[in-house]
């Protein structure tokens, strides 16, 4: 486990009404309150930002959207600025998912100028790397891997880092069952950390690196036991209050 403060965060993509992230914050927040060293986000669907943001308000959990977009505001229907986030009580914001890369064809350039826009307005963003399977297989992890960090991470300031955190997700691992062994995530997240120091400095040895990819209250600590590996980025397992608290309760403990 490295001296970076682990960060644990449930991204529920397209679930839950606002009832519904009513129902998981009242289960879940008294389960969570005593958590050690470790900070918990959760990051609803746009519709329960709000009301999710007023039910966790004063408590430790944070809020997180899961998108944004890069403009101040204007004629772009269907789409929530940096400042709108920040009204409701985010401070994290996903970009750059591998969902948004595949299916609505995000490039790297579009995912920096969101990440430009979140910390100018204050928002930490949440930057998503990770290579298919077919790329893994052809050998090009390092080229595509390396290639979003660099292109996703471009209009980042070497003075932002500690607002900067990365989560490496595996396609091949995401929403399948299928996880990368520990050593096979944390050689990549020592690339990335590689990376982050080339590109940063020092100050890339304090940015935390999350791992995503079929995260489960069984396989977290093994996980986070790597030297690289600072938290999870968490679909499934995060729908559930019981079972995204066993994730977190684990960290606080191995903290
Ligand atoms: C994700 O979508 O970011 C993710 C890691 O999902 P899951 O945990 O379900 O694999």
């Amino acid at each position: 486990m490295s001296t970076r403060r682990p960060i644990l965060a449930a991204n529920w993509k397209m679930h839950k009404t606002t009832g519904e992230a009513l129902a998981f914050v009242e289960k879940f927040a008294p389960l969570v309150a005593e958590a050690g060293e470790v900070d918990i986000v959760l990051a609803p669907p746009f519709t329960a930002l709000d009301r999710v943001g007023r039910a966790i308000g004063g408590s430790r959990v944070a809020l997180a959207a899961q998108n944004v977009n890069p403009a101040e505001q204007g004629a772009y229907t269907g789409e929530i600025s940096s400042a709108m986030l920040v009204d409701v009580g985010c401070s994290y914001t996903i970009v750059g998912h591998s969902e948004r890369r595949a299916l609505y064809g995000e490039t790297d350039a579009f995912i920096a100028a969101k990440a430009a826009s979140l910390l100018s307005a204050g928002i930490r963003p949440i930057v998503c790397v990770g290579e298919t399977l077919e790329e893994r297989e052809a050998g090009r992890l390092e080229e595509v891997v390396g290639g979003q960090l660099a292109g996703s991470l471009a209009e980042v300031g070497s003075d932002r880092v500690d607002d900067l955190v990365v989560a490496y997700e595996p396609v091949w691992a995401i929403g399948t069952g299928r996880t990368a062994t520990p050593e096979m995530a944390q050689q990549v997240h020592a690339f990335i950390r590689a990376r982050l120091c080339d590109r940063f400095g020092d100050g890339g040895r304090g940015i935390r690196i999350q791992y995503g990819g079929s995260v489960k209250p069984d396989n977290i600590a093994e996980l986070m036991a790597q030297p690289d590996i600072d938290g999870g980025l968490v679909g499934g397992a995060g729908l559930d209050p019981e079972s995204f608290a066993r994730i977190v309760l684990f960290h606080a403990r191995e903290s």
